[in-house]
């Protein structure tokens, strides 16, 4: 039987709305489910581990990168160049695995485009003060970061329209509960569940 395809989710939230932190605790609990490393020309923060947040590069590094068509999608945000390795992301989903983009609205747009299958998710705070506050606890950017980002998220949310489910972060156990049940319910497509269970099927159907 041939090994079936992983599903390409994106997720995007504004900066502090909790991304990072429901992918991780979403990785923990389902081992099918892998996460994109992108490269970034953005310095690395505080207890951030190069290859594992990110592959951290320099802007030259990574516009040759760019040139020799490494990139599936690529976007300037807050100043820093952030892009998706399309080599990792055919290899991982050839074998199987899920895989999530952490990637902006721009980035996802252009994954939209190029694979229209992909499922997408978009993340929300609960207010805007929540947001800021997030920021401000997480105590790994500069104000003037904080600032920057704090400027963008208005105009960076109004893309949720763009997403196929939406998922606000106010308790974050909640936040997860509702991720999961996306994921869940991909993986319970009758095609999936049929590739999965051809053996079962077979006996059921004889
Ligand atoms: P954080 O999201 O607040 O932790 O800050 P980051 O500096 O890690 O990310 C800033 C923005 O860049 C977020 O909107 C990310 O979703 C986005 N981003 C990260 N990696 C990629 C990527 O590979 N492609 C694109 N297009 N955006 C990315
Ligand atoms: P993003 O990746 O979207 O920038 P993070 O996952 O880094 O966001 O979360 C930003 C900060 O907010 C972190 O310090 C994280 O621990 C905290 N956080 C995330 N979700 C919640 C929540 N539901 N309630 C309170 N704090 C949260
Ligand atoms: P390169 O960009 O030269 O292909 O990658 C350098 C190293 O990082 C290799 O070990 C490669 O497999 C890994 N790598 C490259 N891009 C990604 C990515 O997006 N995600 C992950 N997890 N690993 C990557």
């Amino acid at each position: 039987m041939a090994a079936s395809t992983g599903t390409l989710y994106i997720v995007s939230a504004p900066s502090g709305a909790g991304k990072t932190s429901l992918v991780k605790a979403l990785l923990d609990a389902q081992p099918q489910v892998r996460v994109s490393v992108s490269h970034t020309t953005r310095p690395m923060r505080p207890g951030e581990v190069d290859g594992v947040n990110y592959h951290f590069v320099s802007r030259e590094e990574f516009l040759q990168r760019l040139e020799h068509d490494e990139f599936l999608e690529h976007a300037e945000v807050f100043g820093n160049l952030y892009g998706t390795s399309q080599r990792w992301l055919e290899q991982t989903l050839n074998e199987g695995f899920d895989l999530i983009l952490e990637i902006d609205w721009q980035g996802a747009q252009q994954v939209r485009r190029l694979m229209p299958q992909a499922k997408s998710i978009f993340i929300l705070p609960p207010t805007q003060e929540a947001l800021r506050q997030r920021l401000t606890n997480r105590g790994q950017d500069s104000d003037d970061v904080i600032e920057t980002r704090m400027r963008e998220a208005v105009s960076e949310m109004t893309h949720y329209v763009e997403y196929d489910y939406l998922v606000i972060n106010d308790d974050f156990a909640h936040a997860l509960i509702d991720l999961q049940a996306i994921f869940r319910a991909n993986q319970l497509l009758q095609a999936a569940q049929q590739q999965r269970f051809e053996g079962l099927l077979g006996q059921l159907l004889a």
